[in-house]
């Protein structure tokens, strides 16, 4: 099956138009000078288009153009661009720069790909990109977007976005050298992301030979109708409420069609929310928020109202930070809750540890009574299958020796992790770390997860991690009870 380019090229062009444009075109709109498209693009690589826009503004009131960048010590520039990926290279790199402008260059940005490559900080990807939105000159910028998408597709058969480029100067018309990058880009972001492409959704799904493709699945809604008693529930760490909400949270809340939605880390207190956020529509809400404020915190949405609210663990000291919120209903406990982090230096271990150990204790009481549904962020990833690296990560928070044996002990008490019940594969994760593009690359851990009693497990039907959903750096993961 051969793609036809030209009508690929013409319905994205459309497509995209309501899509976010990526940070070195938006740049390019506002400014036509070389020094700045530069420096965006150097600062772009790795990084998150909202962290270079915000970084590239800082800069670029200090430094307006090579001389006045060259009057700041790296120090400086390093503060300014932070925290942008790699960010103390970067600084070294841009330190750098007008020095070799000037020895080089006679203090003019070069016009042609090789020579760019000569910059600190410059490779084949930003000196194309350089070329093609600074000077407006035929040149591929070949990302991880491009190359990836055009395999997809099928235009190219290739390994590495170099073979990409080479492949492309001989086969794409010239004439769409230099959009072909902002317009994969924008897709790539948009509709056919890395991880579970939006296949479902795409223009060109009919016609798209999806080369090595997995397209996202989406919630299964019919399955709720095959019994009057399933229920679906939601866990999911927001990373703040409020923050979440610009990014679409109520659309993902109707879509998911939930009878419980459980979020950890709202950082945020009821009457810091928009009345969107306090009553969604068909939900009865419940708070439990930190003492501090903009800190932790969980709430929980039900259709149903549950017969009794307890909020916490009845532990002063551990209930002010807002950790556990539980609703109990006729046959079962819901409980909802974010584990501390032993943090970095693993300053907070004990703290955990003690709140592990109190945690535990008071759902074994409640097990007693009726079923218990526990769902969250543990903040633990338990065994090696449930991270990317876990042999570097043996002394980090979250994968230490005594966070997996707080794991070993939870479970050995006789708790089932759902989502292992159905599924023993790696690469299965649900949060992945802002830096290093750790996302596209699935480079992850697993660390929410919802958990029932042993004598509950026959009730368990389902259990996913809805990584095609964005918006915060975990994804929700569900349950479908019965
Ligand atoms: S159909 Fe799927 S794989 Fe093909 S371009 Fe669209 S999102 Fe990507």
């Amino acid at each position: 099956m051969t793609v036809d380019i030209d009508r690929f090229i013409e319905l994205l062009s459309e497509e995209v138009k309501t899509y976010n444009v990526p940070v070195v075109d938006l740049i390019a709109v506002q400014t036509e000078e070389p020094f700045k498209i530069l420096v965006a693009t150097i600062l772009s690589a790795r990084t998150k288009d909202e962290t270079t826009a915000k970084a590239t503004s800082k800069l670029f009131k200090k430094a307006r153009n090579i001389k006045e960048l060259a009057l700041l010590t790296e120090q400086e520039i390093t503060k300014l661009i932070y925290p942008v990926g790699f960010y103390k290279n970067k600084a070294r790199f841009l330190k750098q720069l007008p020095s070799v402008l000037k020895e080089k260059f006679n203090n003019e940005i070069p016009t042609e790909v090789e020579p760019l490559t000569k910059l600190p900080g410059v490779g084949r990807k930003t000196a194309n990109l350089v070329v093609s939105v600074a000077f407006n000159k035929p040149a591929i910028c070949v990302d991880t977007h491009v190359h990836r998408i055009m395999n997809i597709w099928g235009y190219v058969k290739t390994k590495t976005p170099l073979e990409t480029e080479m492949a492309l100067r001989k086969k794409l018309p010239e004439k769409y050298w230099i959009r072909i990058n902002s317009l994969l880009v924008a897709f790539g972001q948009g509709t056919c992301k890395p991880l579970a492409p939006h296949c479902d959704r795409c223009i060109l799904t009919a016609d798209c030979p999806k080369i090595g493709v997995t397209p996202r699945r989406l919630p299964n809604k019919t399955k709720k109708k095959q019994s009057q008693n399933m229920q679906r529930f939601i866990s999911w760490n927001v990373n703040g409420l409020r923050a979440v909400e610009k990014k679409g949270f109520t659309d993902i809340v109707r879509d998911l069609d939930a009878d419980i939605i459980a979020l950890q880390e709202i950082k945020a207190h009821p009457d810091q929310l928009s009345t969107a956020l306090k009553e969604i529509n068909g939900y009865h809400s419940y708070w439990n928020p930190a003492v501090r404020k903009g800190y932790a915190g969980v709430a929980v949405y039900s259709r149903k109202p549950p017969l009794n609210v307890i909020n916490g663990i009845g532990t002063e000291e551990y209930d002010q930070e807002g950790r556990v919120l539980t609703l109990e209903f006729a046959d079962f406990y819901f409980i909802n809750v974010y584990f501390p982090n032993a943090q970095h230096g693993l300053t907070r271990m004990d703290y955990k540890l003690d709140f592990n150990r109190q945690f535990l204790a008071f759902v074994n009481d409640l097990a007693q009574d009726k079923s218990v549904v526990i769902c969250g962020d543990y903040n633990v990833a338990h065994k090696p299958v449930d991270l990317k690296n876990p042999k570097t990560n043996e002394k980090n928070p979250g994968y230490t020796a005594e966070e997996r044996a707080w794991m070993d002990e939870f479970i050995g008490n006789g708790y089932i992790d759902t989502f292992r019940k159905f599924n023993k594969d790696p690469d299965n994760y649900t949060w992945w770390s802002y830096r290093f593009n750790a996302r596209a690359r699935n480079i992850g851990w697993r660390i929410d997860y919802f958990c029932v009693d042993r004598k509950s497990e026959k009730r368990v039907r389902n259990a996913e991690i809805l990584n095609e959903i964005e918006g915060s750096d975990h994804c929700p993961v569900s349950l479908e009870f019965e």
